[in-house]
Parts: structure tokens; C-alpha cells; sequence
């Protein structure tokens, strides 16, 4: 792939990272927030916290995704299937650009 598409790829990963690390420190501090002594309010709440709970952890899988991505950009590898290595589509990963799979593969 051409040089300056990877870097288009690797700022919008760098971008999205930056995003979800931001968003996760923030389910981080809700999470930690004192219930409140309502009873019915804190019902309300720990439903709360099991939501934030799972976006923190679909956050985090995603992060880990990314950082993937962003480690095959540094070794030249990015865009390449780690399975069979054929290049992905670019219409593929300007869907999903820390896919590190083709579409035959996923
Ligand atoms: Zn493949």
C-alpha cells in the first residue's frame, strides 16, 4: 500500500485510540463515583455500571485491536492479511482499518 494511504490509516488509529482511551478513563471515574444512598436510585445505578462495564470492556477489545494495527504499521506489514497475507481491500479497511484480516479470512 502507498506510503501516504498508511499514514491516512495509522492517524485515523491513532485518532480512534486517543477517543476510546479518553471515553474509558471517563467509564473508569463514573465507575468509581459513591452510589447514591437512594435505594430505587441505586438500583437504576448498578444497571448503570454493568452497561458502562461492557463498553469499557468492548472499548478495551477494540484498543487492543488498534494497537495491533498500529505496531504492523511500524513494521511495514499494515493492510496485509496476517492470514494469508494478501493486501485488504481499501474499501475493507476504511471500514474496519485495524482489521488485521481479509475479507476471505475473517
Ligand atoms: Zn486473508
Amino acid at each position: 500500500m502507498e506510503a501516504a494511504k498508511v499514514k491516512k490509516f495509522e492517524k485515523r488509529l491513532s485518532d480512534r485510540l486517543r477517543e476510546l482511551t479518553e471515553r474509558l478513563e471517563k467509564i473508569e471515574d463514573d465507575l468509581d463515583q459513591p452510589s447514591d444512598p437512594d435505594a430505587e436510585e441505586r438500583a437504576t445505578e448498578r444497571e448503570g455500571d454493568e452497561v458502562l462495564e461492557k463498553l469499557g470492556t468492548a472499548g478495551l477489545a477494540e484498543i487492543t485491536m488498534i494497537k495491533s494495527a498500529l505496531a504492523r504499521v511500524k513494521d511495514g506489514t499494515f493492510g496485509l492479511c496476517v492470514v494469508c497475507g494478501e493486501q485488504i481491500s481499501e474499501e475493507r479497511l476504511e471500514v474496519l482499518p485495524y482489521t488485521p484480516k481479509c475479507r476471505d479470512c475473517a
